[in-house]
């Protein structure tokens, strides 16, 4: 039987009363879950449902759960709490109210992407083939980063009573989804990666271990960078990106580069997988980030979340399913609002289409953005999915 949740954001919760909103969810939603965000990079939350606060939500990045200090008494880095917590510790409440209205409880948390911690800690950026530090990225080869991103989903699992811990952001690729593009010529494809290659020093004493000519490759990335905005400028990036996934294959510096990007990520997934065994599920939003994961979720068997979109040969789904050999371990995130989802008959044929494929957890994101015709589309959806099941 297929189980189904809500993505939450904590501050909703408050707002509209812990109890009151899990109880919503459970009788009018008839969700058997939800996921609520623990850790994240800066939020700016546009409310169309009055929850008795604000209409437009802002928080600065960080941590909206109380981390417990006894996990980073050996890392460097630990979670700040945001302004918004400083008084409250939200998740004890959710985490009772769950308990006793019977609802259960999953975290999500974003573990690469911070613009607090970057900003407190400038040496933990990813940096560009440029030389350009991120305002927001971490790097997983930094040792300080790989400690702190253990500690995390550690103090997640065993400080909450939650049958799921989410880790988004977990490799070098973090999704176009998760984040807005900047100024100026938008590269797209093989090259658009390339942007996201990191040469911070951390990055190249791991290479130079994997026998990587680093000098090379990194010269390398330069170039191919510079051609793509000089082609794409007259509309030729296609074969810039046919000819960097050319060199993907083919470049032996470049190649052992990527071999080194790609045991970075694998080994952080499975330093936190050690932790978390079972409870660890990552989300895969696009190819970017389901490429950086789902070797490891093959050979460790923990559960993907990937997001559903409308048309199959861009959404995720299928390739995760194919990753790790079936849907039983593939749980699909629905956007349940325009334009992802264009109406409530679009949803209930959606989530029925990925029951019957043998998908056995649907989640919905998310309470706190969803007009009340979204809800709807929701509770008609799950209704049918368990009449039908
Ligand atoms: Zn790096």
């Amino acid at each position: 039987m297929a189980r189904f949740w809500t993505d939450c954001f904590c501050w909703d919760l408050e707002d509209e009363g812990v109890d009151a909103a899990i109880g919503r969810i459970k009788g009018d939603l008839f969700a058997d879950e939800i996921c609520v965000l623990a850790h994240s990079d800066d939020v700016v939350q546009r409310r169309a449902r009055d929850f008795g606060g604000a209409r437009t939500i802002r928080h600065e990045a960080g941590a909206h759960f109380r981390p417990s200090a006894s996990h980073y008494s050996a890392t460097r880095i630990r979670p700040i709490p945001t302004g918004w917590m400083k008084s409250r510790d939200p998740f004890s409440r959710i985490a009772k109210a769950c308990d006793s209205i019977g609802v259960g409880l999953a975290v999500r948390a974003s573990c690469l992407r911070n613009a607090a911690l970057v900003h407190k800690h400038p040496m933990i950026a990813c940096v560009d083939a440029f030389g350009d530090a991120s305002r927001n990225r971490l790097c997983p080869a930094n040792p300080d980063v790989r400690e702190f991103v253990v500690a995390l989903a550690a103090d997640l699992a065993e400080s909450y009573p939650a049958r799921r811990v989410e880790l988004a952001d977990v490799t070098f690729d973090s999704s176009r989804y998760a984040r807005g593009s900047a100024l100026g010529l938008d590269l797209k494809g093989a090259a658009q990666s390339f942007q996201d290659w990191c040469f911070c020093p951390a990055c190249r004493q791991r290479a130079l271990d994997h026998g990587c000519h680093v000098e090379a490759a990194h010269a390398a990335v330069r170039q191919w960078l510079d051609r793509a905005f000089e082609r794409g400028a007259t509309g030729r990036l296609d074969e810039v990106n046919s000819a960097i996934e050319r060199a993907l294959r083919d470049d032996a510096d470049i190649r052992s580069y990527q071999e080194a990007r790609r045991s970075s990520e694998a080994s952080l997934i499975a330093a936190v997988h050690a932790r978390l065994g079972d409870k660890l599920a990552i989300p895969v939003n696009d190819d970017a980030e389901l490429a950086g994961v789902g070797p490891s979720a093959t050979e460790l068997g923990f559960a993907l979340v990937a997001r559903y979109k409308m048309t199959p040969s861009t959404s995720p789904v299928p390739r995760a399913v194919r990753a790790l050999g079936g849907p039983e371990d593939v749980a699909v995130r629905f956007d349940a609002y325009p334009p992802y989802i264009d109406g409530g008959p679009a949803l209930v044929a959606a989530v029925h289409e990925t029951i019957e494929a043998g998908h056995l957890n649907v989640g919905f994101y998310a309470d706190g953005v969803l007009p009340a015709p979204c809800l709807d589309w929701i509770r008609q959806a799950i209704r049918y999915a368990r009449r039908e099941g």
